[in-house]
Parts: C-alpha cells; sequence; structure tokens
C-alpha cells in the first residue's frame, strides 16, 4: 500500500476544519479580481521559520519568498538549482491569479517526508493562528513521478478553502452535492486518498486534479499498479469529476493548464 502513502500529497491544512461547521462564503480567494503578485508582506524575514511552516511531517530543505515568478533568498541564502526548477514547474503550470495568497514556496524531501510530494498550507503566525498566507511545499530531488499532479490537487486546496480551512462555495457545492464521510470505494472515489478525510477536502482535490489531468499522461497511479488511474464511466467518481464542467473558469483554467 505504498502508493498510497506516496500520494498522500498534501498537509494539515483542510484537516483542521474537519469537524468544524462554518458559515457560507462569498466567491474563492484564490480568485481574487487585482493580480498583485503574491509576495511575503508578513515579515522582513528570508522564507520561513519552522514555527511558521508548522508541520513536522515534511522534511524542509529551504524555505523562499516568493515575488512573483522569482524566489528571493531563503533564511540559507539564494534558492537552489532544485528549488528553482521545481518552483518553475508550479509557475509554468499554474497561471498567476490561481498563484495569489502563496507567499513562500517550501523545498521538501519526499522520502524523508513520509512519501508525501506536497502540501499547500497555511503560514503560521508567532500566536499560533494562521496569517492569512499560505506557502506550497514541493519535493525537490526529483523522487516524485506526479509532481505535476500534485501541483494541481494543491492549487485545488488553494481555491477551494480559506486560510484556516473554511470551505469556498467551490467546496460547498460539492459537499453538498456529494456528501464527504464515505469509507473509500471505487465507484466513489478517483483514489483511496480521496477518501482520506472525510470532511471532504481531499475528495474535492482528488477529483480536481483528474478533471484536469484525466486521460493524460499525468494522470498518476496512484493505485500503483502500472498503469494511468482512470475514472469509469457512470460511477459517482465520474460525476465528482464532472462537477467542474459546471464552472466556466475552471474549465478555462484546466484548458490553461494544459496548454
Ligand atoms: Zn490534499
Amino acid at each position: 500500500m505504498l502508493a498510497v502513502v506516496i500520494l498522500g500529497a498534501c498537509g494539515g491544512a483542510d484537516s483542521d476544519s474537519a469537524t468544524e461547521v462554518v458559515p457560507p462564503t462569498d466567491a474563492p480567494s484564490a480568485v481574487a479580481e487585482d493580480d498583485t503578485p503574491a509576495s511575503d508582506e508578513s515579515d522582513d524575514e528570508p522564507g520561513l521559520t519552522a514555527a511558521e511552516i508548522d508541520d513536522d511531517t515534511i522534511a524542509v530543505l529551504g524555505s523562499y519568498d516568493i515575488k512573483g515568478d522569482q524566489l528571493e533568498d531563503g533564511i540559507d541564502g539564494p534558492p537552489t538549482d532544485e528549488a528553482i526548477a521545481t518552483f518553475a514547474i508550479y509557475t509554468d503550470l499554474i497561471p498567476a491569479e490561481y498563484r495569489q495568497g502563496v507567499v513562500a514556496f517550501v523545498a521538501i524531501d519526499q522520502d524523508e517526508s513520509g512519501g508525501t510530494d506536497g502540501a499547500l498550507q497555511d503560514v503560521m503566525g508567532p500566536d499560533g493562528e494562521p496569517t492569512g498566507d499560505r506557502y506550497i511545499a514541493l519535493d525537490v530531488t526529483g523522487e516524485s513521478v506526479e509532481l505535476e499532479r500534485t501541483i494541481v490537487h494543491e492549487t485545488g486546496h488553494l481555491m477551494f478553502g480559506e486560510p484556516g480551512g473554511a470551505p469556498t462555495s467551490y467546496f460547498i457545492d460539492f459537499n453538498a452535492q456529494f456528501p464527504p464521510g464515505a469509507e473509500y470505494n471505487a465507484d466513489e472515489f478517483v483514489t483511496e486518498y480521496a477518501a482520506s478525510i472525510d470532511d471532504g477536502g481531499e475528495d474535492i482535490a482528488e477529483s480536481w486534479a483528474m478533471f484536469v489531468f484525466g486521460d493524460t499522461d499525468l494522470a498518476g497511479d496512484a493505485d500503483d499498479d502500472g498503469e494511468l488511474d482512470f475514472v469509469p464511466e457512470g460511477t459517482i467518481a465520474a460525476d465528482k469529476v464532472a462537477f467542474f464542467e459546471d464552472y466556466p473558469e475552471l474549465v478555462q483554467l484546466k484548458e490553461d493548464i494544459l496548454n
């Protein structure tokens, strides 16, 4: 079952809201109107401290503030070539307006992180509360065999959850159509990982990633059977993938990612 662990593509930001009842919110914050480049204005220090990252399950190799499409110097100096190359995959794949609010890049080692190759999480403030900024962590060692899929999954977390974990309207609508909490079964979930958090946070992120990359070489192999994952027609899982068709901006984002 190693593959299931390896697909552990996200962090705890979404698990915090598992039992929380949160009021509906308006438009998703990730798609805000202005396109000011994300930059870490929360402090003057380079990169993020361990307390700001607040996740001891990921093996951090370095952290860097993001300025537009560039990484700034981190606590230990300039970004490594591996960090720059990995961050470029992220900025090449995801349009700038869907990276808003992501103020720092955390370089991690997948093998040393229990198989996690990415996470999108809150930057924590000195009071231990989310600052409202997020960071993206990605494997920079080259071990991840589905980094692009993970990047799309993590971008899903940015779109579907507010800082602190409150759901956006997409997530509220998704959970209304597909009530969360079921045990994993192949008819209802695109991957086993989709059923791993019972608030539906991983379900929508995994379904979104499959909406973007289904039927492509980047679909991933979460069940580790040596074949690219696919979602059988006529299943609830297929309905979850089709959910995103109702949102023209998400259909457009898929096109932008694929082209
Ligand atoms: Zn996730």
